[in-house]
């Protein structure tokens, strides 16, 4: 019998729900476990990475890797699976845009510990202490990773194969693209594996969409209800769907939350912030600079609303705060 395919999953900067994704498979799990050969998976099963180390080039059939890359060790990791792994596939809106933990390229390092084990109201810290990356103990030494300043996506760090969108992806894509990848039935590599079309052509709400809409305020989920059966951005909320790649089954709009950009921008749109900013400042019903100012001014939070999941795959990339990218 030939042997199974070797399969990887890797986590990085990440919050767990995309190993999280990969359990809610549900019964399909089983399918997966029966068809590849599982070599690494850190949440679920207790390889070494020496283990990994000692596989030879090429071997593993495909790697899995969700979360953004933040720190010296999450780049040796994705390096080492980028050299044993055939196909590498960024799984999740962190491995393939930066994702939520992009947000802190409005920042630095010192900024972020200086919040977190300085001023938090929280931290009792009177002596100010930061970890270290090389600390001696007791004659030893202790080593950290080192942490950047800045988050990346996987593909400013490594060659990526294919990307799994969402935040995270959605049991029947995780399963398209395992099926596609066991059956050997890929589209061009470099593919987003989703469809290459707005959320809004997906969208349960599309018909209430007029073709013409005029925005005098800007209304917030935070203060008001949205009518479940009507367009939000036509009803006046921030909702990212034309700017959003579909796919996710309107995961967002079905429990009456506008999108938020989760799958990132269709192909060949570069800033999907800045292609939404665009798109909504063409709506906003004033047309003049001051007018569209205070509508804009009533966006609490704008940098973090256009850019949620997307600031490091932006022009913008992080905000200029000098020393060391
Ligand atoms: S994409 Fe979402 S679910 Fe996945 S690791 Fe990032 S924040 Fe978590
Ligand atoms: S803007 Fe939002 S609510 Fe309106 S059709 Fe598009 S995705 Fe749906
Ligand atoms: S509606 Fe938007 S934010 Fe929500 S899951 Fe879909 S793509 Fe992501």
């Amino acid at each position: 019998m030939p042997d199974k395919p070797k399969v990887a999953f890797y986590w990085c900067a990440s919050c767990g729900g995309c190993e999280e994704a990969v359990v809610d498979l549900g019964a399909d799990i089983l399918k997966v476990v029966d068809a590849v050969d599982i070599v690494l998976w850190p949440v679920a099963l207790d390889f070494k990475k020496k283990d990994v180390e000692a596989m030879a080039d090429g071997s593993i059939a495909v790697a899995f890797i969700n979360g953004a890359i933040r720190n010296s060790e999450q780049e040796e990791w994705v390096h080492m699976l980028r050299k044993k792994a055939g196909l590498v596939v960024a799984f999740g809106a962190c491995a393939h845009l930066g994702g939520i933990p992009g947000l802190a390229n409005f920042t630095n390092k010192a900024e972020i510990f200086d919040t977190v084990y300085g001023t938090l109201p929280i931290m009792d810290n009177a002596a100010k202490a930061v970890p270290m990356q090389s600390t001696s103990v007791g004659g030893n030494t202790l080593t950290l990773p080192d942490f950047w300043d800045s988050v990346k996506p996987l593909n400013r760090v490594i060659d990526v194969d294919y990307y799994l969108p969402g935040c995270a992806p959605p049991p029947d894509l995780i399963m398209g693209a395992v099926l596609a990848i066991l059956k050997g039935e890929l589209p061009p590599r470099g593919s987003v594996l989703s469809p290459n079309k707005a959320c809004c052509d997906d969208c349960p709400r599309k018909d209430s969409k007029p073709d013409k809409i005029e925005i005098t305020a800007v209304k917030r989920i935070t203060t008001s209800i949205p009518d479940p059966e009507k367009c939000f951005l036509a009803e006046g909320y921030v909702c990212l769907g034309p700017a959003t790649r579909s796919g996710c089954g309107s995961r967002c709009i079905e429990g009456n939350m506008p999108c938020r950009g989760c799958f990132g921008p269709m192909d060949g749109i570069y800033d999907q912030g800045a292609k939404f900013i665009s798109a909504f400042a063409s709506i906003l019903s004033p047309k003049d600079d001051a007018s569209i100012g205070a509508i804009m001014d009533t966006i609490p939070d704008p940098a973090g609303t256009f850019y949620r999941f997307s600031l490091p795959t932006s022009l913008l990339f992080r905000k200029k705060m000098g020393g060391p990218a």
